[in-house]
This record gives C-alpha cells, sequence and structure tokens, in this order.
C-alpha cells in the first residue's frame, strides 16, 4: 500500500525561533493525534533550520525535509549543501526540481537527475517535482511537459533507487496564486504520472508511488483532492506555515 503523506514547504520563510515554535506546535498536535498507519506528514525547511526542527519534533510523527540539496558530493562549491551533510542532520527527505528552482536557480532536467542521485547515493528520499506552466497548459502541452520533465529526471534512475522516491504534481499556475487545479483536472494529471511510472518501471511500482498534489492546497480544498484515488496526499507552501491551516490539512488525509 502506498503510502499518503502532507508536506510542508516552508519555501524562504520564518526565522529559526519561528520555524521551532511551528515545529513545536504541529509536534504537540501529533503526540495527541491517532494518525493512521501508512499516513506520514513531512516539513520542508529551510537548510538553517533542519537540526533545531529534526530536534524539536518527534521524527517518528513528523519527518524533516530539506527543499534542495547539492548536484555535487563536496569540495569547492561554495555556498552549496550536500546530501550528506543534510543526511547526518537526521533529515529523511529532500524536495527536489521544485518550480521556482528550476525557474530562479538554474535546475534543469539534468541538474535534477543529478541532484536524484545525490539523494538516492546519501540515503534521503527525494520529493520529485514537476508541473506545466500556464502558457503550456493553455497550448494543450501538459501532459507532454510532465512526460518530458519525469523521463528525463528518472533516465537513470533504478527502480530500487525510484521505490524511495515521492512524486509532486505542481502545476505552476497553481504555485502561490490561490488558483487550485480542479480534483478533476489533478486527478487526470496523477492517474497519468502513475500510468508513466508503470511504463518506466512497472504496474506494482507504480502502484506504489506517492504521488502529491501541490498548488494553493488549503483547509478548504484538501479534502475533496485528497479524495481522488491516485492522489496521495499534497505538497503544501503557504497554508504550512500556519499550524491551524497545516493541521486542518494533515486531518484532512
Ligand atoms: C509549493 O510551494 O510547493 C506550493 C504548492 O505552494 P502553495 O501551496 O503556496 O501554492
Amino acid at each position: 500500500m502506498r503510502k499518503k503523506i502532507v508536506a510542508g514547504n516552508w519555501k524562504m520563510n520564518t526565522l529559526v525561533s519561528q520555524g521551532k515554535a511551528l515545529a513545536e506546535e504541529l509536534n504537540a498536535f501529533m503526540k495527541t493525534y491517532d494518525m493512521p498507519e501508512g499516513k506520514l506528514v513531512i516539513i520542508g525547511t529551510p537548510f538553517t533550520h533542519l537540526s533545531t526542527c529534526v530536534e524539536a519534533v518527534d521524527t517518528k510523527k513528523i519527518h524533516v525535509a530539506a527543499q534542495n540539496c547539492s548536484q555535487f558530493e563536496k569540495g569547492a562549491y561554495t555556498g552549496e549543501v550536500a546530501a550528506n551533510m543534510i543526511k547526518d542532520l537526521g533529515v529523511e527527505y529532500t524536495i527536489i526540481g521544485h518550480s521556482e528552482r528550476r525557474q530562479y536557480f538554474g535546475d534543469t532536467d539534468e541538474v535534477i537527475a543529478t541532484k536524484l542521485a545525490q539523494c538516492y547515493a546519501n540515503g534521503l528520499s527525494p520529493i520529485l517535482c514537476c508541473g506545466e506552466k500556464l502558457e503550456e497548459r493553455e497550448a494543450g502541452k501538459h501532459f507532454e511537459v510532465i512526460e518530458s520533465q519525469l523521463r528525463n529526471a528518472l533516465k537513470d534512475v533504478s527502480a530500487e533507487n525510484f521505490k524511495n522516491t515521492v512524486v509532486a504534481y505542481e502545476p505552476v499556475w497553481a504555485i502561490g496564486t490561490g488558483k487550485t487545479a480542479t480534483p478533476d483536472q489533478a486527478e487526470e494529471i496523477h492517474a497519468f504520472i502513475r500510468g508513466l511510472i508503470a511504463k518506466l518501471y512497472d504496474a506494482k511500482i507504480a502502484d506504489d508511488t506517492t504521488i502529491l498534489y501541490g498548488g494553493s492546497v488549503n483547509a478548504g480544498n484538501a479534502a475533496n483532492l485528497f479524495a481522488q484515488p491516485d492522489i496521495d496526499g499534497g505538497l503544501v507552501g503557504g497554508a504550512s506555515l500556519k499550524a491551524n491551516d497545516f493541521i486542518s490539512i494533515i486531518k484532512a488525509i
């Protein structure tokens, strides 16, 4: 059975003290909440917050993610953070290929493929993001764009490594805009992604893969999105910064 996941992406928000307070609030909730087996909560924090957040939560109930890692293993790469440094902190996941990194930081499909390789080599589970821009959807190219992003990122990824991967479909036009994909629109792409994974690997692996939806998920729309058969949870930006909103989304899974 594939896992259901609610993952927060804090992006470049909060000071460490604020992030710690948010993590503690979520931890206090999770301590009393009877989370069903196979359902996970992840918080994706800035690098500077990772250690503090790992210590602030019960990591069996709240898993911690970074939002990126270097494509290089180690060495003279000023400003970069290696996958093994992240893993060493007790972090389990990292977001890879978020559209903001593709847009502002040159994360091409090739770079994303090398970052995935670093994750697998160091025991980090990637949350691999894909998603089309508004103009690509309007031109009817969304299936083509998603297929190409995933095929390129995964071309050298073995089935064994892929099993440690979470996929997130995040239409760029829905991120931070308040414009959520309808449950039907999201489900259509999620089913397509699952079919593609079956072609790239096999039907059992596809069936076991967690595919998250991201793009203006909030307390009001989460339940309808998560009710779709191929939507296994959410990658949540803005609404993950408010404990009460994020808790409502956790309850919706
Ligand atoms: C995201 O950052 O991955 C995201 C989906 O953001 P938001 O929920 O704010 O649209």
